[in-house]
């Protein structure tokens, strides 16, 4: 089989998190259930209406643009983009044509284009027999499109940029981003090559609801485009619109795809002409920035020398975040303690959490007096768990539930002695294992003791004692 080159550029839509629709005072509520509520002379287009800019929307895509590192155009302006659909009560949607709001910038390795702002369409509804539903509630929500550069070379890739773009978003508290409930939606396109300098034909697939779907429609693409090129059908290859079909996991030809032609964009004459570096003072509104995921990365791994796997999960539970670093407060200076603290957290307290509604996090003191009991050796680590599994139900001081239940660590080798004879003799087969130089054997008895002393021995003197013993 020969090799082909893959390049994927990605647009993706956003709604933008505003109190009013982008051109009128109709309410952006993603919430509402009922159809047709946040509705107003404008967004249903009634003769005689004029649209009004939403500068909190401008505000947003800025900000979105200077958390990129991108180019915020001085001049700007809003264009008609025609198309008849019901959806769209004008007959045009109000986008951006020439001057985009966003000019260039970078995310996760990969060069955006351009960033605009639009507005969204109703929604229709097809499923009711011979006739169909719209619901005007989301038609004029502001919406922003980013679009990429063609630099993107595999599925997992452009997986990975749409989660970091996601994340970025909800930092930026502009977008609540949710790929299931279609508040951020992933245009694929995607071509193969059998030569790295020329691109080949690109097919657009729309209607991908998750991240783990961009992956697999830009998998199955591929397959599909490689299959052609081997069987000499490549010309079979067009450009088009595909949809993504999640039931049988593959692609399917929609349309042929329209030109920027066939929208007869225009600059919009209701809408007045915005100079951005007036309206707005963007050195204040980078100032007004929060920590960016990327930011947060290089502080946690710089100030805590946590793993990044960690990191990971804090870049995306903000909660978790916050309370790390509350624990971590507590503690002082320690990176060994600051390690204890994340781990008991994303591995142990997760997993608690996932098998009981119940488990809640336990205060910061109570959470830091249990770390420090372990990285000072006061109790084994089985003890450090046991002892999260019973604040996270009820949050009490670990010192107190150490010394209830006897759970600190002895250096006294005599109750060790003990229970290691007792386990010498009942376990020949084991000891046998051992003098045949078996590694195993060892860590058998040791955690044997570990539990019947409830985690109060310290393993290291168990090993001490068993050597002993057994040799
Ligand atoms: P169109 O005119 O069809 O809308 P654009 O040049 O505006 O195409 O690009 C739309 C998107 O397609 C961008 O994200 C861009 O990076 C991507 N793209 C362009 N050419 C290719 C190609 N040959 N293969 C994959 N993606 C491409
Ligand atoms: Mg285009």
């Amino acid at each position: 089989m020969n090799t082909y080159y893959t390049t994927i550029g990605l647009e993706i839509h956003a709604e933008l998190k505003t109190k009013t629709k982008m051109f009128s005072s109709a309410l952006n509520n993603p919430d509402e259930e009922n159809p047709n509520v946040n509705i107003d002379p404008v967004s249903l287009a009634h003769p005689g209406t004029l649209p009004t800019i939403n500068k909190q929307a401008v505000e947003h895509v800025i900000k979105v643009g200077l958390a990129l590192n991108g180019d915020i155009a001085n001049f700007t302006e809003f264009d008609r983009k025609n198309y008849f659909y019901p959806d769209i009560p004008k007959g045009y949607q109000i986008s951006q044509y020439k001057y985009p709001i966003v000019s260039g910038g970078h995310l996760a390795g990969v060069d955006i284009t351009r960033v605009h702002l639009e507005e969204d369409t109703g929604t229709s509804k097809h499923d009711r027999g011979d006739f169909s539903l719209v619901d005007y509630n989301r038609a004029g929500v502001p919406l922003m499109e980013l679009v990429t550069e063609p630099c993107i070379h595999t599925p997992e890739d452009a997986g990975k940029f749409g989660r970091e773009l996601q994340t970025l978003l909800q930092y930026l508290e502009v977008s609540d981003a949710n790929m299931e409930k279609g508040e951020m939606r992933v245009e694929l396109n995607i071509s193969i090559s059998p030569s790295k300098e020329k691109f080949g034909t690109k097919v657009e697939v729309k209607n991908i609801n998750s991240f783990r779907a961009v992956e697999r429609a830009a998998k199955y693409e591929i397959a599909r485009m490689t299959d052609l090129y081997e069987a000499g059908r490549e010309n079979e290859i067009v450009q088009e619109t595909r949809g993504w079909d999640e039931t049988k996991q593959s692609t399917f030809s929609q349309r042929s795809k329209e030109n920027s032609e066939d929208y007869r964009y225009f600059p919009d004459p209701d809408l007045p002409k915005m100079y951005l570096h007036e309206m707005f003072d963007l050195n204040k509104i980078k100032e007004s920035l929060p920590e960016l995921p990327e930011q947060k990365r290089v502080r946690f791994a710089n100030d805590f020398g946590i793993k990044a796997e960690d990191i990971e999960v804090y870049i995306n539970d903000k909660i978790l975040a916050d309370y790390f670093e509350g624990v971590v407060s507590k503690i002082g200076e320690n990176k060994e303690s600051y390690k204890t603290v994340s781990n008991l957290i994303t591995s142990d307290f997760i997993g608690l959490k996932k098998g009981n509604e119940d488990v809640k996090l336990p205060s910061l003191e109570n959470f830091a007096e249990l770390a420090s009991l372990f990285t000072e050796g006061k109790i084994s680590s089985r003890a450090a768990k046991d002892i999260l599994g019973m604040i996270v139900l009820n949050d009490e001081s670990p010192v107190s539930i150490a010394e209830k239940n006897r759970m600190f660590q002895s250096n006294d080798t005599g109750p060790i002695e003990e229970i290691a004879k007792k386990l010498i003799e009942e376990n020949g087969s084991v000891v046998e294992d051992y003098k045949n130089g078996k590694e195993n054997a060892l860590m058998f008895f040791v955690g044997r003791i570990m539990k019947e002393s409830k985690g109060s021995a310290n393993p290291s003197i168990v090993k001490e004692v068993l050597i002993k013993l057994l040799s």
